[in-house]
C-alpha cells in the first residue's frame, strides 16, 4: 500500500496524481477525424479515467463535461452537418451501424461508467437521431478487473475511440499507440495498489483544456 500523499502529489502537466501520470509516455497523433468526449461530471474512478489519455494524444479531441446539451452543436460550440457525425455504441444483435465510416468528420463518445453513460444517453434525446457507429471489440477492456463492465463491448472510452479512428480509415498505429499508453496507466495504477475510494480525485485535479 502506498501513503496517502503519493496519491495526492500530482503532475505539474497533468495535474493528475503521480501515480496516474502517463505524460512520459504521450505522442500526439494528427487525425483527420474529429472526437467529441461528452463526460459525466461525476466520472467515479477518475483516477483509471482514460479521456485524459485522449486529450493529451489526439489534437481533434474535444471533451466537455455536463450532463445535457441541446444538441451536437451545442456540445461542440459550433455548426456542424449532423450527417457527417455519428456516436459510438456497443454493438447488438440487429443494429445497423453507419455504412461509410470513412466519410465522418467526427464521432461522439460518452465518458463515464456504463451506468453514468446511459445517463448522458437518456439526458441527451438528440443523440438518438444521429448515426450510431458500432463498435465490436476484439478482446476485453485493458481495465480488466480494475473496472468490471457489465459486458464484453463495453470497453474503455479510449479503446473505443482507438477502434472507431481505425474503423475510420485512420493508421491502425494510432490504435496501438493509444492502447500502450492505456495499458501504462493501468500498470501503473495497478502497481500502486491504490485503495478504490482514493482514486476518486477532486474536482480541481481534473486536466485543463489544451489551447
Ligand atoms: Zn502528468
Amino acid at each position: 500500500m502506498i501513503p496517502p500523499s503519493l496519491v495526492i502529489e500530482s503532475c505539474e502537466t497533468c495535474r493528475r496524481p503521480k501515480v496516474a501520470c502517463v505524460c512520459d509516455r504521450i505522442v500526439s497523433y494528427p487525425t483527420s477525424l474529429r472526437v467529441l468526449i461528452l463526460q459525466h461530471p461525476q466520472e467515479q474512478d477518475a483516477l483509471l479515467g482514460s479521456a485524459q489519455i485522449l486529450v493529451a494524444s489526439l489534437p481533434k479531441v474535444q471533451l466537455v463535461i455536463g450532463l445535457s446539451w441541446r444538441s451536437l452543436g451545442h456540445a461542440l460550440g459550433e455548426d456542424v452537418d449532423l450527417s457527417k457525425w455519428a456516436v459510438l455504441f456497443p454493438e447488438r444483435d440487429g443494429r445497423s451501424g453507419v455504412r461509410e465510416a470513412s466519410a465522418l468528420d467526427g464521432v461522439v463518445v460518452l465518458d463515464g461508467t456504463w451506468s453514468k453513460a446511459k445517463t448522458l444517453w437518456w439526458r441527451n434525446p438528440w443523440l438518438n437521431r444521429m448515426n450510431r457507429l458500432t463498435l465490436k471489440p476484439k478482446q476485453p477492456s485493458i481495465y480488466g478487473k480494475l473496472r468490471a463492465e457489465p459486458k464484453r463491448e463495453y470497453v474503455s472510452t479510449l479503446e473505443s475511440v482507438a477502434l472507431a479512428l481505425t474503423l475510420c480509415g485512420e493508421s491502425p498505429e494510432i490504435e496501438a499507440g493509444l492502447h500502450r499508453v492505456f495499458r501504462t496507466l493501468v500498470q501503473r495504477v495497478r502497481d500502486a495498489n491504490v485503495p478504490k475510494e482514493a482514486r476518486k480525485l477532486p474536482r480541481k485535479t481534473r486536466p485543463p483544456r489544451p489551447s
